[in-house]
């Protein structure tokens, strides 16, 4: 095989957040890195565009101070927070559809059993939120989140607001989704189902992800090469050999692939993946929702509105108006407001398409002219195939501790195979941090 491109120590697929601190703590140490991404640009599955007159996140948005790896890298790159805004009025369904509306207090207290009910046994089956394979999960990890919710006592308005409430987490249809996946994250903020709803929907990134994302990647001491995609990866005796789509091969004593679990096909594997990641990218995880954003006319007060979990948006929420910015005036005067929708199922929105997503808002929050909608769908894209990783039933507890390990000269770091907030950027940069310090110790101790 003729190698176009000088040896390196270790090739990092991917300059999302996983690739980037990976990138930067091994460059760090000493170490050749090079960094092979196939979009034009960092950030993965954070991305920060102008788009509806606004910066909007097409992908991930929220962050807080109980994701403890997410909050060192905002203490050292000297990111501020800014609240999303709280809203002045609650929409919900009530039996048999009816419409409900009233105050932030009245929604908290429609779900409060039954958010309580749901992760109840939280501290008894996974009593530390770092090591989520510690207590006796595996009793109860066959059973979805549906599961938990159809064996619980609640009357229809509440099972849709608690339902909802749990798409907007999950971004999943609940029959989908292991009942675990709703526990780690709650027992990563202390058996406590509020704070995960505060860590998880509250706190926005001043600035923007991208810029922090660029930030991280002006810190790598190796290059990042953008545009280029890897096609396949081979491991040889003591080397990795990498061919890009170009044709191009690169070798390396050590590769860290960030890829999520459904994008690993992408990639030739030579030899094959292990069987835990076969596994799980042929059954795929959960999230294949929807996340939208969507212009509407007027400023309308802050809201946000539930449906049930099999509306294609279940979450709704106004984001940006008035004040927010100094473009919030379209070219014809029009006063707008930006919303933000979450929905349980890819398939059931055509994103692009402004009637179907007026049908959309109308069905949870009636009342509101639709202007103009944007999204990226990262489930198509084939280089995230996934929006933000949850488990399927069995999933977690069959597959986590196998996905976390080495094949040989190749390393995982991905959100996907986090302990703490899998699926979330702070399980992105566990993942990186953990596979860096791998990476070291297996360099160093090979001479
Ligand atoms: C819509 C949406 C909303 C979200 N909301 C939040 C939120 O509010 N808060 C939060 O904490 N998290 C959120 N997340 C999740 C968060 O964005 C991700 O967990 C995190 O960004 C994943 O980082 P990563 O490095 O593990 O993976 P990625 O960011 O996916 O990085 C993998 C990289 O590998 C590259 N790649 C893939 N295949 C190849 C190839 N063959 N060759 C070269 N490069 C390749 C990709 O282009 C990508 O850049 C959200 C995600 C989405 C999509």
């Amino acid at each position: 095989m003729d190698t176009v491109a000088q040896p390196v120590d270790v090739i990092v697929i991917g300059a999302g957040f996983a690739g980037l601190v990976a990138a930067r703590e091994l460059g760090a140490a000493g170490y050749r890195v090079l960094v092979l991404e196939a979009r034009d640009r960092v950030g993965g599955r954070t991305w920060t565009e102008r788009r509806l007159g606004h910066e909007l996140e097409l992908g991930g948005t929220w962050v807080h101070w109980v994701q403890p790896h997410t909050w060192a890298e905002m203490t050292r790159y000297q990111r501020e927070i800014v609240r999303s805004p709280a809203a002045e009025e609650m929409y919900w369904l009530g039996a048999g559809g009816e419409r409900r509306q009233g105050s932030v207090a009245d929604f908290m207290t429609l779900i409060d059993e039954g958010q309580q009910l749901v992760v109840d046994d939280v501290r008894t089956v996974m009593p530390r939120g770092t090591d989520p394979l510690g207590g006796p999960i595996a009793e109860l990890d066959d059973l979805s989140l549906q599961d938990r919710f159809d064996s619980l006592a609640l009357d229809e308005e509440s099972r849709h607001a608690n339902e909802s409430v749990w798409v907007g987490h999950v971004n999943a249809r609940l029959d989908q989704v292991g009942l675990s996946s709703a526990l780690r994250w709650v027992a990563a903020t202390g058996g406590h189902w509020q704070l995960m709803h505060e860590a998880s929907s509250t706190y926005r990134v001043v600035g923007g992800m991208s810029a922090w994302t660029s930030a991280i990647a002006e810190d790598v001491r190796g290059d990042i090469r953008l545009n280029t995609g890897v096609v396949s990866v081979t491991q040889e005796e003591d080397e990795v050999v990498v061919t890009t789509a170009t044709g191009e091969h690169i070798r390396a004593r050590r590769l860290i692939s960030t890829l999520p679990i459904n994008a690993v096909s992408g990639i030739e594997w030579e030899p094959a993946l292990p069987e835990a990641w076969l596994r799980a990218n042929s059954d795929t995880v959960a999230s294949q929702g929807t996340k939208v954003w969507i212009k509407v006319r007027g400023h309308v007060p802050r809201f946000a509105a539930y449906g049930t979990q099999h509306h294609p948006i279940s979450v709704l929420k106004s984001e940006y108006r008035g004040t927010d910015t100094d473009t919030d005036t379209d070219t014809d005067g029009t006063v707008h407001t930006i919303l933000v929708g979450f929905g349980p199922d890819h398939t059931q929105l055509d994103v692009t398409n402004v009637g179907e997503v007026q049908r959309a808002v109308d069905a949870v929050r009636p009342g509101l002219q639709v202007l103009e909608v944007t999204a990226h769908d990262w489930m198509k894209d084939p280089l995230s195939r996934t929006t933000w990783m949850t488990h399927r039933p069995g999933a977690l507890t069959r597959d986590l501790a196998e996905l976390q390990q080495p094949a040989g000269l190749v390393h995982f770091a991905t959100t996907d195979n986090a302990d703490l907030w899998g699926g979330f950027i702070d399980g992105a940069i566990e993942s990186g941090l953990r596979e860096a310090h791998r990476v070291k110790a297996a360099l160093s101790s090979d001479g």
